[in-house]
């Protein structure tokens, strides 16, 4: 398909959207509604209601009535349904990944790999929710005493925008495989792709499993916080958001899962695959323009092979290939927002007024085709003080810093000193190097020799101020599960404590 007429299919956002509520489009109840601006163009792309507590609670009733229901078909049949909605995600590939790419400034080529590692997500879920057991103790002869693990009921799903599309298959698919229905938020910026899907899944779930809402933070997401209907709340966001959310979550005393921040380390030893590294760590700090949770933000290698890695990390930035996202060729397409762009801007000058050197990048990139684009350059600092901001805080744009070490429990305590733990990066020859390093890096994730892997079934989630829980693995069925203990008492005659 040539390139101008995947453009203009992106151009197939609809120019306004209602909620989807109970299996239909739903006229909200608010009257507010909040603008999407493409990030190529500024154009305004879409607009979307600003929920109010009756949409909320519009959602929530729906999600409600359906819930039985849905948790009492049988696991066989919630696997089938799960693995349609897998397929037809697979079926609407590229719309979908046009969207999304419209929406967000992506590289198309990465916009069509998440629409695959969404439909994966379905996948492993359908046929993990078949492999649940519970605990039965055997009291005595008679009594017996089982676990029955029951959905929580209605949960609460939050999104960030950085990857619209499979965060909200990814979160919703084990929420659901356990017999939970959902009220789902994408990100105020970002809701084209999540409300398509709902719509297309709305023809293979039943109506009420699954519906979305859009709003702000402030007002949409707290009315779902504070809504005692919701038993659980799952957000993805920044540390801010999942403190506030958490304070808020008191009151109703809701289960939480918080995927927030990151400000993440990738270390070098002096017997790292150099060339390999090289790679891993571009990947790892410029992935999605580095708007990643996971963004491999701080290098850290020894000093011995310092300078030989810094060469030959320079050596392949030409190749990132930052232009229009539409373009297959394209590695870095344009960050999401005005008003992110602002903010990494801000903290690229931060960077050089606080004594950093730039060594590559610290500026924006005019792309002919997008001259309006928010395209910035992949950019690496040196010479960073640890106390600079720029050392300590989340950027989540395409800014890594680069620094050496040749103390190995000096590096640790540094890779340490940053107030969130969410992934990390170890690049060595050594398995005994590995195994160390991935000990004592306070982090919920560890690659070793790769970056930013994703596979179903690998428990992923943060440490520290990242948040707690964990996603895509086995265990985030659990999370969205209760176990009831039921007794049975199954003698002849009565204990008779009375008589
Ligand atoms: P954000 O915290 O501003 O918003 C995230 C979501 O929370 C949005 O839908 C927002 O509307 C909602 N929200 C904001 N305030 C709320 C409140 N008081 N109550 C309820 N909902 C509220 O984050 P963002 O800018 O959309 O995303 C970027 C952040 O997300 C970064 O910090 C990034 O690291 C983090 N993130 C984490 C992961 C992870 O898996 N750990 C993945 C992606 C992004």
């Amino acid at each position: 398909m040539a390139i101008k007429s995947k453009r203009a299919l992106s151009s197939t956002v609809r120019t306004s959207y209602d909620l989807y509520i109970n299996g239909q489009w739903h006229s909200p109840h608010a009257s507010e509604r909040m603008e999407c601006h493409s990030p190529l163009t500024q154009e305004l792309l879409t607009t979307v209601p600003e929920s109010d507590d009756a949409d909320v609670d519009a959602a929530v009733q729906a999600a409600s009535k359906a819930q039985p229901g849905w948790a009492n078909l049988s696991a066989k049949k919630r696997q089938a349904v799960l693995e349609a909605a897998a397929d037809a995600l697979v079926a609407q590939l590229e719309p979908l990944a046009l969207l999304e790419t419209a929406n967000t400034g992506k590289p198309l080529r990465e916009s069509r790999a998440n629409v695959f590692t969404a439909a994966d997500r379905l996948r492993y879920y359908a046929g993990a929710c078949r492999v649940f057991e519970g605990v039965v103790v055997p009291v005595t002869p008679d009594i017996t005493s089982y676990g029955l693990r029951q959905p929580l009921g209605v949960v609460g799903i939050i999104g960030a925008w950085n990857f619209p599309l499979n965060m909200f298959v990814g979160k919703i698919a084990p929420a659901l495989a356990s017999g939970n229905t959902v009220v789902y938020k994408p990100a105020d910026t970002t809701p084209v792709t999540t409300l398509e899907i709902a719509a297309l899944f709305g023809s293979i779930f039943p109506p009420g499993v699954i519906n979305v809402i859009t709003g702000s933070g402030a007002g949409t997401g707290a009315a779902m916080v504070a809504h005692p209907g919701i038993r659980k709340i799952s957000i993805t966001g920044s540390t801010r958001t999942g403190q506030r959310v958490m304070a808020a979550a008191g009151a109703t005393l809701k289960r939480l899962t918080l995927e927030l921040g990151g400000k993440n380390a990738q270390v070098v030893y002096p017997d790292a695959d150099l060339d390999r590294a090289a790679q891993g760590i571009l990947l790892g700090a410029f992935l999605n323009q580095g708007q990643v949770c996971t963004a491999g933000s701080r290098i850290y290698a020894h000093a011995s092979v310092a300078d030989a890695l810094k060469e030959k990390i320079l050596a392949l930035v030409p190749n990132l290939n930052i232009g229009d996202p539409f373009d297959a060729n394209t590695r870095m397409g344009s960050l999401s927002s005005r008003a992110h762009f602002d903010r990494v801007s801000d903290y690229i000058a931060t960077g050089v007024r606080e004594g950093g050197r730039i060594i590559c990048g610290g500026h924006p990139v005019r792309v002919e085709q997008y001259p309006k684009g928010l395209f910035m350059a992949p950019t690496l600092f040196e010479g960073v003080d640890p106390q600079a901001r720029i050392a300590r805080e989340e950027i989540f744009g395409p800014v890594a810093t680069f620094d050496s070490w040749d103390d190995e429990d000096a590096m640790f305590a540094q890779v340490n000193a940053v107030e969130q733990g969410l992934a990390a990066g170890v690049w060595t020859g050594s398995l005994t190097r590995a195994h160390r390093a991935s000990r004592a890096i306070q982090t919920g994730r560890v690659w070793v020799n790769c970056y930013n892997l994703y596979p179903s079934g690998a428990a992923f989630g943060g440490s520290k101020a990242s948040g707690f829980g964990r996603e895509d693995a086995f265990e985030t069925l659990l999370d969205f599960t209760e176990v009831k203990n039921v007794i049975v008492d199954a003698s002849e005659t009565a204990r008779g404590f009375y008589a």
